[in-house]
């Protein structure tokens, strides 16, 4: 058969190829060139047509991937971007200003279908994104507990990305699981853990996402513990009981709806002046659950609550919990950290009663979110409560015992590589490194509460032990209300609040990686120049 017509001419046929990927390019891809291009341009922000501005040439040998010669350049000015960011956070209002809705309204109500070019993806970073961003990094940032992060920790966390490993399994990549259990192994030394929480001996560590999870991984364990593993089997027959304190994260509440026991088999135990669970309550409602034919099993205890930094005690508590053969878990999101300095390890007193412990290098390692560490007593607890093994799992070193696979310590089975980013923040700062930064935060908040002390105005809801300040002016809840809304709306610093004893109460934490004296004085000031102004607004007679 003979070929007629123009594609029996290879070399018309590759011109005519060529001319159409010319015309593409050259006149409809180009935005300011193209006669076409007002046409093509939708919508309000010039974005929502088909051909976007600042559109990518049409694909080369690559396909559409990035080079990696446009990884480095792009790589380069995202890091030159954050180093920029870091140095004009300080101007930057802390809590966003925007309104409901404000961000979704400037995105392009469709996906482009043609790539963009990198410089108009970070354009708009600047320019849509940013505002809608709330400044947990800023040194005035003051609010719930920080999220703090440092240079070591993003460029772990940027090489975690770029290995794109997804460390089920040992043998998914040996080292994401290995530098784990290693670096677990130190923080357990570096805050003065029982040995029973290390790998060589009966239990060992694990990076879960939050404390949230962890505690849910403590509780599932804990219910799996008390029933011989039948619950797993057969599901809850709603006996099963709880207990934590008035004070503790709401996070105990989702645990023990997600883990089938039942929200009405929680106890919240009553606290002391000090907002610290009474054991003594603790017993009796242990007592009369058992009287009542149910099953205690599991005891929360916290260092460091999250309303006020109250610290559970823990010889007591622990006690009670070994005669009774409950689970006793730990939950040390916040203070955890504290213990790396050998004069703050007292919190861990009583330590060796808890079967699981965690807490948050995300609030204050200075490493980014997400990063809790999880620390089990008897780990073939939590592996037969969590381990499902189907064939597609299945591999020869699993099966040789030899190693660990943490997709048996978490709930979901996919992990990221978390560990290098701690493994770099502890060797950027060393033990040494981070001590310094977390007593000088303590050092910075104790100065705030003696400022709030020495003000006739205000006062302090019970002494902070670290690095929370709870305060509030005398004058009712009204004032304290105003107060946090004014300070916050200025954008010049960011707090908020919660209940102590059915009293409005502010929090004041110190722990942004960059906050130094200035920041702390400089806020304290305005929240006094706020308070003045409204009571001076108080007083004032209303204008005709
Ligand atoms: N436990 C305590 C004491 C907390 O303060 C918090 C959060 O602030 C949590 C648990 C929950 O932390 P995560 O966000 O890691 O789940």
């Amino acid at each position: 058969m003979t070929k007629t017509g123009l594609f029996t001419k290879p070399s018309k046929f590759v011109f005519l190829i060529f001319a159409l990927r010319n015309f593409y390019n050259e006149i409809v891809y180009s935005p300011l060139a193209s006669p076409l291009s007002p046409l093509l341009q939708g919508g309000k922000t010039g974005r929502e047509g088909i051909f976007s501005e600042g559109r990518k040439k049409m694909p080369n040998e690559n396909g559409f991937h990035m080079t990696p010669e446009e990884f480095r350049l792009y790589g380069r000015e995202v890091v030159d971007w954050i180093a920029d960011y870091y140095q004009r956070l300080e101007s930057l209002p802390v809590m966003s200003q925007v309104q409901p809705g404000q961000i979704r309204a400037s995105l392009p109500s469709e996906p482009p279908l043609r790539g963009e070019a990198f410089a108009a993806i970070l354009r708009d970073v600047d320019e849509i994104i940013l505002p809608g961003i709330t400044h947990w990094q800023s040194p005035n940032f003051f609010a719930f507990f920080p999220a703090n992060t440092s240079g070591p920790s993003i460029l772990g966390e940027l090489l975690s990305a770029g290995l794109g490993v997804q460390g089920m399994l040992w043998a998914t990549s040996p080292a994401c699981t290995e530098l784990e259990t290693h670096i677990l192994d130190w923080l357990a030394d570096m805050i003065g853990m029982p040995a029973k929480f290390k790998s060589d001996r009966t239990g060992g560590g694990v990076i879960q996402d939050s404390a949230s999870s962890a505690s849910l991984c403590a509780l599932l364990a804990a219910r799996e513990r008390a029933t011989n593993f039948m619950s797993n089997q057969r599901g809850c027959d709603g006996r099963l009981v709880a207990y934590a304190s008035t004070q503790t994260h709401s996070s105990i509440e989702k645990a023990i709806k997600i883990a089938g026991m039942g929200q009405q088999n929680l106890r919240l135990i009553e606290v002391d002046e000090r907002f610290a669970l009474r054991p003594g309550a603790l017993a009796k409602q242990i007592e009369q659950d058992r009287r009542s034919g149910l099953i205690p099993c599991f005891v929360c205890a916290t260092l460091g609550t999250t309303s006020s930094n109250a610290i559970d005690p823990l010889p007591e508590i622990g006690q009670i919990c070994r005669r009774e053969g409950l689970w006793l878990h730990v939950d040390a999101a916040m203070i955890g950290t504290a213990a790396i300095c050998p004069e703050y390890r007292y919190i861990h007193t009583g330590i060796e009663f808890a079967d699981s412990y965690c807490f948050n290098p995300h609030k204050w390692m200075f490493t980014n979110f997400d990063c809790d560490c999880f620390y089990v007593g008897d780990r073939a607890v939590l592996i037969n409560t969590l381990s499902v093994l189907p064939e597609y799992l299945r591999n020869q070193a699993t099966e040789s015992g030899a190693v660990i696979d943490y997709r048996d310590w978490q709930i979901s089975l996919g992990r990221r590589f978390r560990s290098l980013k701690l493994w770099f923040v502890i060797r950027h700062y060393g033990v040494e490194g981070l001590r310094y930064h977390i007593r000088r935060h303590v050092e910075l908040a104790q100065k705030f509460a003696q400022w709030v002390q020495d003000d006739q105005r205000f006062e302090l809801a019970m002494l902070p032990p670290f690095n929370l300040v709870c305060f509030r002016h005398v004058r009712g809840e009204a004032i304290n209300q105003q107060l946090l809304e004014q300070v916050n709306r200025s954008g010049q610093l960011y707090l908020t609040h919660t209940k102590l004893n059915d009293k409005y109460t502010l929090r004041f934490c110190v722990g942004q990686t960059r906050t130094e004296e200035r920041h702390v004085h400089r806020a304290w000031q305005l929240i006094q120049e706020t308070a003045e102004e409204l009571e001076r607004q108080r007083t004032q007679p209303p204008s005709q």
